[in-house]
């Protein structure tokens, strides 16, 4: 299912940022559509649960590939990561 417009995260329902991907060979598309609400639930309890799990200071962010329409998580190590590749 190939995704046109900005989907609604299905976590928050906040609308998804269109994010840039380091390399564009290793995806079918050359941006993912990404939650960026810091308040998303998917992202809050991501912290939680690898810290309980695994015990790093790491969360996920939810992920769509526009392509596919594939849901997978984005890692992010801080608040602020991949935050230079939203475009806008
Ligand atoms: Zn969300």
């Amino acid at each position: 299912m190939k995704i046109t417009e900005p989907p609604i995260c299905s976590h928050c329902s906040e609308l998804m940022k269109k994010m840039e991907m380091p390399n564009e060979a290793a995806y079918d598309s050359p941006f993912m559509y990404v939650c960026f609400n810091d308040d998303c639930p998917y992202y809050v309890k991501g912290w939680e649960w690898m810290l309980e799990k695994y015990n790093v200071k790491t969360s996920y962010r939810h992920r769509i590939n526009p392509s596919t329409g594939f849901e997978s998580p984005l890692p992010v190590w801080s608040k602020d990561a991949m935050r230079d590749r939203i475009i806008k």
